[in-house]
């Protein structure tokens, strides 16, 4: 429908190799046929379901598709272009510094080239504000998580603002956070912000009642902190008293079968005690979604309004890693927006 293509929207959980759409993906397996990968390797068709755990092959994957310096400046102008077309007006993109030998990409030069490509898309006048945060995968253990906080931090003083905090993110099932606290500690005392995937699964009880005391910034996924699901009061005291927002991912929980429908989605329990809930995709060419499309979902599942899907959409501003200046900005272009509707 058009109107959630026009809603202006902010996206704050999108995981840039994750993000690639179909029609970029088709062009790197075309360009490297050696791989021999096959389209259904590396995405998850409508209605289809796979666990966690295959979705992270998934990323294995594509990986091996993005490998050099002008692969990742493509693929990330392509992305940045297809959420503006989207009708998003601030993304925040997330990834996790990879080396390739074989190329020569290192940790920095993958960095700088996402920035690059984000300057590139600014100079080409593209409607929309794109921030980075690096992204630490839990799997790579705490000495690459410290590693990955000093490359942000170095980033986050030399970009104009591009770099603005970071993300732990990669398989719930591997490592343990209280490994990565002191690199995340360190982050956050340098001054980034920290968005993290936290309770995605229910084992991570105990160490998101750590994480917590950090605090984040915001919660990705967040999937198991209420008691209903078998989280906790005491998690969703935490994240109520300290007003950390979720990001939530509807269509990315269902097809990677963490949450069993869109009626169960824990959006409803957290949207209901009025808590500051950021509709996202998460990976939209993985899963073969849009923000846009992520709104109208929510919007006919839990019975809202155009007014409340407005309302959700511009209180994502605030849930952004935005300089205030920034914010206010977006919040008077929300308000043009919305008269000009009227
Ligand atoms: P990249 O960091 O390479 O740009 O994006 C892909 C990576 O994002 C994956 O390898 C994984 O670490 C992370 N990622 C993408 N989607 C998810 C998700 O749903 N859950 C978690 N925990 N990590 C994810």
């Amino acid at each position: 429908e058009p109107f959630y293509r026009e809603l202006p929207k902010v996206e704050l959980h999108a995981h840039l190799t994750g993000s690639v759409s179909v029609a970029t993906m088709k062009q790197l397996i075309t360009g490297k046929p050696h791989l021999n990968i096959k389209h259904s390797m590396t995405t998850i068709r409508k209605g289809q379901q796979r666990t966690l755990d295959e979705c992270f092959e998934v990323f294995k994957v594509l990986h091996q598709l993005v490998d050099t310096e002008e692969d990742l400046l493509m693929i990330t102008k392509a992305v940045i272009r297809e959420f503006a077309e989207d009708g998003v007006r601030y993304l925040e993109l997330r990834s996790t510094p990879r080396v390739e030998t074989k190329t020569g990409l290192t940790k920095r030069r993958y960095v700088e080239t996402v920035i690059e490509a984000i300057r590139q898309c600014k100079e080409e006048d593209i409607d929309i504000d794109v921030r980075f945060l690096v992204a630490v995968d839990r799997r790579n253990g705490p000495e690459v998580a410290l590693e990955t906080v000093k490359i942000a931090e170095d980033y986050m003083l030399s970009s104009d603002g591009i770099v603005v905090g970071m993300d732990l993110s990669g398989d719930p099932t591997i490592g343990h956070g209280k490994d990565l606290l002191p690199a995340l500690q360190k982050a956050r005392n340098c001054g980034l912000k920290l968005a993290l995937h936290m309770s995605e699964v229910l084992s991570q009880k105990e160490e998101s009642e750590l994480l917590l005391t950090l605090p984040p910034d915001r919660i990705g996924h967040g999937t198991f902190l209420h008691p209903e699901v078998g989280g906790s009061m005491s998690l969703v005291h935490k994240v109520r008293q300290q007003n950390i927002p979720l990001e939530l991912c509807l269509t990315s929980n269902i097809m990677s079968k963490t949450v069993e429908s869109y009626e169960k989605h824990h959006f409803l329990y957290w949207y209901q005690l009025g808590h500051p809930c950021v509709l996202c995709t998460d990976d939209k060419g993985v899963f073969s979604t849009s923000l846009s499309q992520e709104y109208q979902l929510a919007a006919s599942t839990f019975g809202l309004d155009q007014e409340a899907v407005w309302m959700l959409s511009q209180q994502a501003i605030n849930c952004s890693f935005a300089p205030e200046a920034v914010k206010e900005q977006l919040q008077q272009r929300w308000a043009e927006y919305k008269s000009q509707l009227n």
